[in-house]
């Protein structure tokens, strides 16, 4: 009857768990136990708790040994087990061993015992207590303190939501750690994976509609490696089960085009669900929809060139614009101005509101003083309520957060009295209000500097809680209270040698002796006669004797009873108290941007909307490079720059190192922190609002991808001129350098005018094809301006002001000099320079205005005419040796800043060599 028999459960159980089990393995009741967690856990690793050690078995032993490093065994000496591989660690190890499987992108269950071994009756009790993954979690060995760890979850469709295009991204961001749930939606497959790596998420999960391409490409350019799973999406609005759970949601995010967003953030929370065990974190805040429309966009690339950041794990990196800005005093602060800085706004109310908020700061020295007293070594309340809510904080935690809630109303009635801010506070009431009642509790109950954990030491004040004063007091002064019985029995009977003594078989017990029988009171229960006396237990006794024998278990038990008490008043005020820690971060953002405007003087900027398409500073700085200079003993040379519908393309020009990379990037930094909320570095600014910046800077090689410096050059550029608006802001440093003289001028040439004719943003182009410079003689909007550079005898000075009008001549020979070109190589450029110069090349005219476009382009059939410093010629009847044009051309391709002094002499060699045949 084997064949045909139906399954047993232990075989159903088997398959559940999805675990092969070697052959003729013998089901012990503990391997059940294991195979029932291990269904549950799924495709995580399950740790399972067996005594002092967490033990991992068959595939999980393979997989987390791997990454943890743990020698790998298998349970011969358990013949029931067979040969299951199996490894472990001291469950003491636990937390580290945990953070390095999340790091590694694992999934982890956890399965601890649910019952005292000492008292469990059989085999111990034992369950999957919290699921981790990279994604979900709470514990700081996993987390970065300043900056959020967001799960992002992706759904696609069809949304009939009266646009055109039906088809939409909806996007969520949950970080778990701190509550926050964000949700967007994006119109194409370039706004979604831009807005996906701006996240940098840890987890990401995708409905599964969406196709694995863009899944690959989500995770690719994000973060190689990047966990993604697939969930199935729950399409219809009943289905908002989740999303409504944590309180409506704001009213717009119902309308219909922003069904995807709250589709998003449903599956998110479906995770979040499925991973806390089918129970969702009780401290998570309804989903805070934002329009794409309303930020400032940065594309990866972008953010790249102008260093906001270091990459993740290295954030605030030297020489970043974030090291530099970030003075905030809390991680919760540092990961709320990372998030401005990356993410800036585009909506002039939001931006003009901050801007008064921080105004107010910046007037107010005693203000930011205050402020900043109030700041300095507060707790980090969003991630403490969130491990508090979710039974994960310890005593040590809870009085750490008490501590700091105490101070939040302090930094909220700072701030009452300036209206702008007031604004922002008054929907805070409620917050402020659970903030003063929690605080008080976990004041009124805690020891100061309570214990990591519960355990052998006081964790809560005496007089918090009266049974378990009496119970400590039983515990360590249980002989007190007997001898306090004994005493009152003595008297009460007025037997002067009655004695309450101890033994095993009976525990405690009255002992009188013969000669004092008679005045022994009924009460007394006989228990036992002995040679000169009897013994007797009282109702009080025998109630005393179980209060201290069991009082330690007891105090230990009433203990956990209080501490989970205290969990859950904060976890009934999580949502009140993190919207107040929240609040309190932005505080902290906000004073830093007013740290750092005092500081390097910086100006509030007007900020127009973005129809008025202008774009003025006076005397900018960049701030970063202006510090470096500082730290140098050098100072920044501040440039005054203009842009509008009518100068919308300046053509910059200089030599290298004359300072051009540099002033592109101070405008758009400048133009970010403005649509940040800050002040910027200038005397005075005036900005329209942008929807997005775009840079293209450097032709450093792409060897990550392995595409070559051009390729990645020529997609960024075609990138830009796709994306660009009226409205943005474009910088183009240098293009066209990663390729042939005349390709690239000729690219450079027509992306200038497809800008200037077609895309209509506004544009920063620096160039070193002084060639460029003609074409304002054809583009209205385009004008040239120069770094400055002054000659000083054989050297050049770099004066770095901006000045209009194209740069002079190329100094590319006292560039070399100052760089350190041997001395016979520069004077031996000088003179092949004077012998090209000399050589009448003729200085051309600029295309001349009025002639059909394709008349304007540089001809390809005359590349010699744009040699040296012009576009093509309008005689057609100039004749120039081909020779000597070879030898130009070899001499500009060389870029000095690169040369080593070997190849420096080697380019010389070729060079006279070349000459002399020639
Ligand atoms: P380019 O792009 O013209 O080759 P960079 O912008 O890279 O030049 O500037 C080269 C160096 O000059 C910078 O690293 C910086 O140290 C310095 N520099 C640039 N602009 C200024 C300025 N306005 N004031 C002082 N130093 C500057
Ligand atoms: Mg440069």
């Amino acid at each position: 009857m084997n064949t045909g028999a139906a399954p047993s459960e232990d075989d159903l159980l088997v398959v559940k768990s999805g675990t092969t089990l070697p052959p003729n393995t013998k089901i012990t009741p503990m391997l059940r136990q294991w195979l029932a967690a291990k269904a549950k856990a799924k495709d995580a690793i399950l740790l399972f708790r067996m005594g002092d050690f967490y033990e991992l078995f068959g595939d999980d032993a393979r997989l987390a040994g791997g990454v943890l490093d743990l020698a790998v065994t298998s349970r011969d000496r358990d013949k029931g087990d067979g040969a299951m591989p199996m490894a472990g660690f001291p469950h003491t190890a636990a937390p580290g061993y945990i953070a390095r499987l999340i790091a590694a992108g694992m999934k982890v269950a956890v399965c601890d015992q649910l019952e005292d071994p000492a008292l469990a009756k059989g085999i111990v009790k034992r369950d999957v207590t919290r699921v981790v993954t990279p994604g979900m979690v709470l514990d700081d060995e996993s987390l970065d303190a300043r900056s959020n760890n967001f799960l992002v979850a992706v759904v696609t469709g069809a949304f009939d939501d009266g646009s055109d295009d039906k088809h939409r991204f909806g996007l969520a961001a949950l970080d778990v750690s701190t509550g926050e749930l964000l949700c967007t939606t994006a119109s194409s497959e370039a706004a979604l994976v831009d807005e996906v790596q701006r996240l940098a998420p840890r987890e990401l999960v995708v409905d599964d509609a969406l196709a694995q391409p863009l899944v690959a490409r989500l995770v690719g350019d994000t973060r190689p490696g990047l966990p993604a799973r697939r969930l199935e999406r729950r399409t219809a609005p009943a289905k908002r089960r989740l999303v409504d759970a944590l309180g409506a949601p704001d009213a717009w995010l119902l309308e219909a085009p922003h069904r995807p967003a709250l589709l998003a953030a449903e599956l998110a929370l479906v995770y979040a669900e499925e991973t806390g065990q089918g129970v969702l974190p009780k401290h998570l805040r309804s989903p805070v929809a934002f329009s794409l429309d309303e930020r400032l966009l940065l594309d990866t690339t972008t953010r790249a060139h102008l260093e906001l950041c270091g990459p993740s794990g290295d954030l605030r990196r030297p020489g970043t614009l974030l090291w530099h800005l970030d003075r905030t005093k809390t991680a919760a602060g540092g990961r709320r101005l990372l998030r401005l800085l990356l993410e800036p706004s585009a909506s002039l109310v939001e931006i003009e509101g901050r801007q008064d908020r921080l105004a107010v700061l910046v007037d107010d020295a005693g203000l930011r003083a205050r402020l900043l007293e109030q700041l300095t070594s507060l707790a980090d309340v969003e991630r403490l309520v969130a491990r508090a809510a979710n039974g994960r904080a310890g005593p040590r935690e809870l009085w750490r957060l008490g501590q700091t809630l105490l101070r939040l109303p302090t930094i909220a009635s700072l701030l009452f009295e300036h209206e702008p801010w007031a604004l922002l506070l008054s929907p805070l009431g409620m917050s402020i209000e659970a903030c003063s009642v929690v605080s008080e509790v976990l004041d009124r109950a805690l020891v100061a500097d309570a214990p990591q954990a519960l355990g052998d030491e006081h964790v809560f004040r005496e007089g918090y809680d009266l049974d378990l004063d009496a119970l400590w007091l039983l515990t360590t002064d249980g002989q007190g209270a007997i001898a306090a019985l004994e005493a009152k029995e003595r008297d009460l009977t007025g037997i002067a040698s009655l004695k309450i003594r101890f033994n095993n078989v009976f525990g405690y017990f009255i002992e009188v002796t013969k000669s004092h029988q008679a005045k022994v009171p009924a009460r007394y229960v006989r228990k036992q006669t002995i040679a000169n006396g009897e013994r007797f237990i009282t109702d009080e006794l025998a109630a005393l004797q179980e209060q201290v024998e069991g009082a330690d278990s007891r105090r230990r038990r009433r203990e956990a009873e209080l501490f989970a008490a205290l969990l859950q008043q904060v976890r009934d005020h999580a949502r009140e108290l993190s919207t107040l820690a929240t609040f309190v971060a932005d505080v902290d953002a906000v004073l830093s941007f007013a740290e750092v405007a005092v500081s390097d003087r910086c100006v509030r900027p007007a900020v127009l909307p973005k129809e008025k398409r202008c774009l003025v500073l006076d005397e900018a700085r960049h701030p970063v490079v202006e510090r470096l200079c500082r730290e140098r003993g050098e100072s920044y040379v501040p440039s005054t720059i203009e842009l509008d519908g009518e100068r919308q393309i300046l053509v910059v020009t200089g030599p290298n190192m004359a300072g051009k990379s540099t002033l592109m990037r101070q405008v758009a930094l400048c133009q970010l922190l403005a649509q940040a909320g800050a002040f910027v570095p200038a005397k005075t600014a005036t900005l329209s609002l942008c929807d997005r910046i775009f840079t293209r800077v450097g032709a450093a090689d792409d060897t990550a991808t392995g595409r070559s410096t051009f390729m990645v050059e020529m997609t960024e550029t075609s990138h830009i001129l796709r994306g660009a608006t009226p409205y943005s802001l474009v910088l183009l440093d240098e293009i066209g350098r990663g390729t042939s003289t005349f390709d690239g001028l000729a690219i450079a040439w027509a992306v200038a005018e497809h800008i200037h004719d077609a895309v209509h943003a506004r544009t920063l182009f620096a160039t070193h094809y002084h060639e460029l410079t003609a074409l304002s003689a054809s583009l209205d909007r385009l004008k040239n301006v120069h770094v400055v550079v002054k000659e000083w005898g054989d050297d050049i000075v770099f004066v770095r002001s901006l000045a209009d009008g194209p740069a002079g001549r190329s100094f590319g020979i006292q560039v070399a000099r100052l760089a350190g070109l041997p001395v016979t190589v520069v004077a031996r450029a000088r003179e092949v320079l004077a012998h090209l110069e000399g050589d009448d090349i003729p200085a051309h005219a600029a295309p001349t205005k009025g002639l059909p476009r394709s008349q304007r382009r540089p001809s390809p059939t005359a590349p010699q005419m744009s040699l040296f410093g012009g576009a093509p010629a309008a005689e057609a009847d100039v004749v120039v040796d081909d020779r000597l044009v070879k030898f130009a051309e070899r001499v500009k391709a060389v870029d000095v800043n690169r040369l080593t002094p070997m190849q420096a002499m080697n380019v010389l060699a070729e060079l006279v060599d070349q000459a002399r045949k020639g």
